[in-house]
């Protein structure tokens, strides 16, 4: 491997004065980032992230903020900016991408990349993944650095390019390329911070885990021939059984610590039935009882996904011409692992749930590195959440899909981005309006803020 130059750092000569501070300031730098972000279109692919990271290095040279963007390759940049503290305590990370999904052209009601700011909402691609935390995260470091808040750390903030397409020109080309600079003990980042309001009082999430993947194809085999004599054995057919076999699949529940502490916590919240089925599912845990847990319906996915690996149908194909019977039909199962589970294995068990009438085979397998659920970590974020909310509690889960955070094994990386509107909204993650309410980023980028306050000074 050749070795990279050193990146150039800017170190901007000038410190601004204090300002006096007024929450509704704040609240104005933060709309006008997140419009400006979402105006930047980097739609992965072809991504242009570079667009982002100029502006972010431009406000941080703004306020005296030493940064550096760091392109894995033509207009694919990573920012990485770092405000020092006295090296007492390794360094606290912001993480964020600055890539999005793209936008089909229908079912918008405002044009996706318009960052346009109406109805107390910011619209556009990327409001909730997730300019609007990566906006936040701009504006608690140049707080700290305006403010000059003496921190026993250093904060980093790392904005990545990648994530959506699998972070290879981001977070893990960081990781491999510029290891000390993105050294952490533990990092903020994309995947927590849904609101659920449950009977007994308000949780918030906090990502500790995500699941690994192991993407497979599923293919059967028959004879071809003329279409118009029909068949009762064709590969198609045998797909179709393997399917409906996939469909009626209840695979073995597996509780880790990590769903059981979270099962415990919303068996508080659910006194009762709720309670009553949340204690018999930690005794006897099955698919069933995991599926039919009379609690809010996306709370019960995350329980489910917390305690199941998964197998989805997604691509189908079979067929070339109209009027031919196909060789081969094939699917492709897009598989999630539980921490620590391994691939192969996961293959072996959707093949005998699929039956030997058809072949499985591992696309592409990664296993999802530890649990971050250190205690005291939490009980800060919670204490957090509590103050911003009175009664709130902290819901620590495994999210079932995958962020950056699986560039990062060494470091403590927790989804953590309170919203105060209930985790309804999103449901707009990757999809048409999708939009974030400015009560919700303040809120977030309030309790993010009082976050690294309280583990950073
Ligand atoms: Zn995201």
């Amino acid at each position: 491997m050749t070795a990279l130059p050193l990146p150039r750092w800017e170190q901007p000569r000038t410190r601004p004065m204090p300002l006096p501070f007024s929450w509704a300031d704040q609240e104005r730098h933060l709309v006008r980032h997140l419009s400006a972000l979402i105006r930047l279109d980097t739609s992965n692919p072809p991504g242009n992230e570079v667009a982002v990271a100029r502006h972010l290095a431009r406000e941080l040279a703004r306020s005296g903020i030493a940064h550096t963007v760091l392109e894995a390759s033509p207009g694919r940049a990573n920012l990485v900016a770092r405000l020092p503290g006295s090296g007492q305590e390794p360094p606290l990370m912001l993480l964020g991408h600055a890539d999005v999904v793209g936008a089909q052209p229908g079912g918008w009601s405002r044009p996706p990349f318009s960052g346009e700011v109406a109805d107390g909402r910011v619209w556009g691609r990327g409001a909730l993944d997730m300019k609007g935390q990566v906006a936040a995260s701009l504006l608690i470091v140049q707080l700290l650095a305006a403010h000059r808040i003496r921190l026993n750390r250093d904060v980093l903030l790392v904005v990545t390019a990648d994530e959506e397409a699998g972070s290879r020109l981001g977070a893990y080309w960081l990781w491999e390329n510029h290891r000390s600079l993105v050294e952490a003990e533990f990092a903020f980042n994309e995947g927590g911070g849904q609101r659920f309001m449950t009977p007994g009082g308000p949780v918030y999430t906090v990502q500790v885990a995500e699941k690994g993947s192991a993407r497979m194809r599923v293919t059967a085999h028959g004879r071809g021939g003329h279409a118009s004599v029909p068949r009762s054995e064709s590969a198609v057919f045998t797909l179709a059984e393997a399917l409906l076999r996939l469909r009626a699949f209840a695979p073995e529940s597996v509780l880790l610590p990590a769903s059981r502490r979270m099962l415990g916590i919303l068996a508080d919240l659910h006194p009762g039935t709720g309670a009553q089925a949340i204690e018999q599912l930690l005794k006897d845990p099955t698919w069933d009882r995991a599926n039919s847990l009379p609690i809010d319906p996306v709370l019960r996915e995350f329980v489910v996904a917390g305690l199941h690996n998964t197998a989805t149908a997604t691509l189908l194909s079979a067929g070339q011409r109209p009027n031919v019977v196909p060789v081969e039909a094939s699917v492709v199962l897009d598989g999630r692992l539980l921490p620590g589970e391994l691939p192969d294995r996961w293959v072996a068990e959707v093949q005998r749930a699929v039956g030997d009438r058809v072949e499985v085979e591992l696309l592409h397998g990664r296993v999802s590195h530890a649990v971050h659920d250190d205690p005291e970590l939490l009980r800060v974020l919670g204490d957090t959440v509590a103050a911003h909310e009175p009664g709130a509690r902290l819901l620590p889960y495994i999210n079932p899909a995958a962020t950056d955070a699986r560039a990062f094994p060494e470091t403590k990386v927790l989804g953590f981005f309170p919203s105060a509107s209930d985790a309804d909204i999103m449901r707009l993650i990757h999809a048409p309006d999708e939009h974030a309410r400015i009560t919700d980023l303040m809120f977030g980028g309030k309790c993010l803020l009082d976050a690294v306050l309280r583990l950073s000074t």
